[in-house]
C-alpha cells in the first residue's frame, strides 16, 4: 500500500470535501469531489424533480472540482444557456470554499421528457453553451471559456473546454444519487478530474493564475497523450459512478481503488459548504438605486417589497416607505 493513503480511514471529511491528489508516475494530477449535505440543502431549497436534481447536482460537482483548483481570490461561475427543458444554470463558487447553484427549467416540457424516457441530464440540457467565468474582482481581468452545448453533457463538455482553453487533456466524471434512508430521501454528488500534467512548471503556475491565457511567445508543452496518459486515463475512466456518491467509501480508498498500482499521493482536503451571497446589505443597496416611485411599483398586495432570491430561496419583504428620502 502506498504511505501516502495509508492516512486513517475516519467519518470525518467524508462529505463536502474536496481531495487533491497526484499519481506521480503517471504524470497526473487531479482532485475528487464528495458532496452530501452540502448538495441536499442547495437541492431542497429549491425543491427540484428528481431529474433537474441531478443536473444540477452534476454542474455543482462540476464546479466545485474546477472553482476549487484554482488558486484565486473571488468567483469562478459556471452558467448553461441551453434550447433544453432546463435552459439555464448557473453555479457560483466563491473561494475557497462556497458554493451556490439554481436552475430555471419548464414544468410542462419537463413531465413530457419524463413521459417520454429523455429526462437524462444531458438530454434536458438541449443545445447551447456552457460558460466557466473567473471574475477576481473589479480591478482584475475576468476571463470566460465557452463551449457549445450539443447534447454530449456536461463530463464532455468539461474536456472540450480544457482541450481547447488550456490545452490539458482532462478526464472528468460526474455522478448524482438520491438515496432514500429512514431519515428520507437525501442527494448526493460526486465528481473526479484528473489531468496530464504540464511538463513545465512554470507554464502550470501560468494555467492556474490565467487559464488560457499564456503569454504570447510561450513554448507550450507538447501534450500529446503519450502513454502514461492513456494509462492515467483508463484507470480514472474505471470509476463507476456509484463509487462516486457511496458514502461509505471514502476519497481516499477510492483513489487507492483506481490508482494503487502506480500509487497515489493525496493532499489536504478542502471544505466546500453551500452558503449564498445575498444578504439584507446586499438587498437594501440594490432597492435604495432605484426612484421611489420605481420602488411603490415593485410592492405586492400587502403593500411590501418581496424579494425571492433565486440561488437559496431565502425570501425577504421590505417597507419601501423605508427607502424614501427623509
Ligand atoms: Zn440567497
Amino acid at each position: 500500500m502506498n504511505e501516502s493513503i495509508t492516512r486513517a480511514v475516519s467519518d470525518l471529511g467524508l462529505d463536502d470535501m474536496v481531495l487533491p491528489f497526484v499519481v506521480e508516475p503517471l504524470e497526473s494530477r487531479g482532485r475528487v469531489v464528495r458532496l452530501g449535505p452540502a448538495i441536499d440543502r442547495i437541492l431542497a431549497k429549491h425543491a427540484y424533480p428528481a431529474p433537474v436534481a441531478r443536473l444540477v447536482g452534476e454542474a455543482t460537482a462540476l464546479t466545485v472540482l474546477l472553482g476549487s483548483a484554482l488558486k484565486f481570490e473571488g468567483r469562478f461561475q459556471v452558467q448553461t444557456r441551453t434550447d433544453g427543458v432546463v435552459d439555464m444554470i448557473v453555479v457560483d463558487f466563491d473561494a475557497p470554499d462556497r458554493v451556490r447553484a439554481f436552475a430555471r427549467f419548464d414544468a410542462e416540457n419537463l413531465a413530457q421528457a419524463i413521459a417520454m424516457g429523455a429526462a437524462a441530464p444531458a438530454q434536458l440540457l438541449g443545445s447551447g453553451h456552457l460558460a466557466l467565468t473567473i471574475d477576481q474582482g473589479a480591478d482584475m481581468s475576468r476571463y470566460q471559456g465557452v463551449v457549445p452545448l450539443e447534447g454530449q453533457g456536461l463530463e464532455e463538455a468539461a474536456h472540450q473546454y480544457f482541450r481547447q482553453s488550456e490545452q490539458i487533456p482532462t478526464l472528468v466524471r460526474l455522478a448524482v444519487a438520491e438515496s432514500v434512508t429512514g431519515e428520507g430521501r437525501q442527494w448526493r454528488a460526486g465528481g473526479l478530474m484528473v489531468q496530464f500534467l504540464p511538463h513545465s512548471t512554470d507554464r502550470q503556475r501560468q494555467a492556474d493564475l490565467h487559464p488560457g491565457d499564456a503569454p504570447e511567445g510561450t513554448l507550450l508543452p507538447d501534450h500529446s497523450e503519450d502513454d502514461v496518459w492513456t494509462e492515467a486515463k483508463s484507470l480514472a475512466a474505471t470509476v463507476e459512478d456509484h463509487e462516486l456518491v457511496d458514502p461509505t467509501l471514502s476519497s481516499e480508498r477510492l483513489l487507492y481503488r483506481l490508482f494503487h498500482e502506480r500509487g497515489v499521493k493525496v493532499f489536504e482536503g478542502q471544505a466546500v459548504i453551500d452558503a449564498c451571497r445575498c444578504s439584507d446589505a446586499r438587498i437594501e443597496e440594490m432597492l435604495r438605486r432605484f426612484t421611489p416611485v420605481e420602488r411603490r411599483d415593485m410592492v405586492g398586495d400587502n403593500g411590501r417589497i418581496g424579494i425571492t432570491c433565486e440561488f437559496c430561496s431565502t425570501h425577504r419583504e421590505y417597507d419601501p416607505a423605508d427607502f424614501d428620502p427623509v
